[in-house]
């Protein structure tokens, strides 16, 4: 074979395997094994969390499993935290990650995100009548936790308020359960992150805990996906829709948030639709 032609051959087997990884290895994995492998919490209540039933609950667990049927799969569910959602995807460990995950472009360098699935924002929990505004927590000692935009938001509004300490006054835990628990214990006066998580866990003990202050932040959720795989990112941005279209959505939402749930938390906004 002539050189030219040997060059020629080799420039198209690059072009055609270049293509079939673009066209997606993990939506060709997912409609042959007919699984989704899907990242989801398990103490973030009430989006994902042990009930005391020991049964592994709430929204995020049902959009997954509605959002898996709908691609026709099963799902495998996987816990991951606030610093694994991310790294699994990644390393091919999960397919999409459900775990109240706010989209943002510094995330979307190393994987890619779903049209926004839920609407929240962050506010700061703190022991019922002690504190009337995020004012009276300058200089104060607030939890939360590892991994996540609360750690930094809440940085961000007590250098702005003009707590000189804001650095040292911000700690971040593992997860919610041990940030909840050190506000229980009072080593220290707020625990802040997205405000549905916060009434989740004030739920655990009624009346002895409020929400201080307004939103300081926008916490959009998108389903976490692995990079360059357009047809699995269609797939569920469809499921989605069709979600919100047919009245799914706002089933599962009231179940979790509706007013007569104890995270009560009206629905004020609209997912993106594409006619
Ligand atoms: N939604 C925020 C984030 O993605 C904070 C709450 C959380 O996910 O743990 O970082």
């Amino acid at each position: 074979m002539k050189l030219w032609k040997c060059a020629a051959l080799a420039c198209l087997t690059v072009a055609l395997l270049a293509q079939a990884a673009f066209a997606g290895p993990v939506w060709d994995t997912i409609q042959k094994d007919k699984v989704l492998r899907a990242g989801i919490m398990t103490n973030s209540i009430p989006g994902a969390f042990y009930d005391e039933n020991n049964e592994w609950v709430g929204f995020d667990v049902d959009i997954a499993e509605e959002v898996a049927k709908r691609l026709g799969c099963t799902l495998e569910r996987v816990a991951v935290t606030d610093k694994t959602r991310i790294a699994f995807l990644q390393q091919g460990r999960i397919d999409i990650s459900v775990a109240n995950m706010t989209h943002k472009r510094e995330r979307d360098k190393s994987i890619d995100f779903s049209i926004t699935y839920f609407f929240d924002g962050q506010k700061i929990l703190c022991k019922d009548g002690k504190y009337a505004g995020w004012n009276d927590l300058v200089g104060k000692k607030i939890a939360t936790t590892q991994g996540t935009t609360s750690e930094l938001n809440i940085k961000a509004l007590l250098k702005k308020l003009g707590d000189p300490n804001y650095q040292k006054n911000v700690i971040s835990f593992q997860d919610y359960a041990a940030a909840f628990n050190a506000l229980k214990m009072g080593r220290v006066q707020g625990f802040t992150t997205d405000s549905t998580i916060l009434l989740g866990y004030a739920a655990k003990e009624p009346g002895k805990y409020e929400l201080v202050g307004d939103f300081f932040s926008d916490e959009p959720y998108g389903i976490g996906l692995p990079e360059d795989e357009s047809k699995l990112r269609d797939a569920v941005n469809f499921a989605l829709q069709d979600m919100w279209k047919d009245g799914t959505y706002m089933d599962i939402y009231n179940k979790w948030y509706g007013p007569d749930t104890p995270y009560s938390f009206p629905m004020t906004e609209q997912i993106e639709m594409w006619p």
